[in-house]
């Protein structure tokens, strides 16, 4: 009888490292990075929806008329787009929605316009208007807290570091 020993292969130290390295690459990954071809979740600016990258979204314009060239006869589309002298057509509507065009005023601001208006005179220009708003101001910050009439201290401190 033959005494046939088996006996594992012994890694190098070099192999044993790049396989712990392989390993660690390859452990505690997410799903899109363990099934590359899907890619990653996204938020299509597109489609407005959510989905994986893998899905390639395609922008398509209305068309506004087509227009033939009389020479070669080549007749192309002329695409529609959005104003670009309306905050809506340069910034699109996702930045507006749901926020008023004039806002209410806060409890605390509608006690600055009170103050102001009591401050002052029947006839006043834009100077006076300014001198009645830093006084009320001046006046509430230190009644409330300067927070909303005055701007946050760590803001004047980096002022004064930058001089
Ligand atoms: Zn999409």
């Amino acid at each position: 009888m033959i005494d046939l020993e088996f006996e594992p292969p012994k890694p190098t130290p070099g192999g044993l490292a790049a396989s712990m390295a392989a390993l660690e690459k390859i452990k505690r990954r997410s799903f899109s990075e363990r099934n590359p071809e899907l890619g990653k979740m996204i938020k299509c600016q597109i489609c407005q929806k959510r989905h994986r990258s893998s899905i390639k979204c395609v922008q398509v314009f209305a068309t506004k008329w087509w227009e033939e060239d009389l020479e070669t006869g080549v007749v192309e589309p002329i695409f529609a787009s959005a104003d670009q002298n309306t905050r809506f057509g340069v910034v699109g509507h996702a930045a507006f929605k749901g926020k008023r065009l004039h806002p209410h005023p806060s409890r605390r601001n509608l006690q600055l316009i009170e103050a102001v208006r009591a401050l002052l005179p029947d006839e006043y220009d834009d100077s006076d208007l300014k001198k009645a708003r830093a006084r009320a101001r001046r006046m509430l910050a230190n009644k409330l807290g300067r927070h909303g009439f005055f701007p946050p201290v760590w803001m004047k401190q980096e002022k004064g570091k930058d001089a």
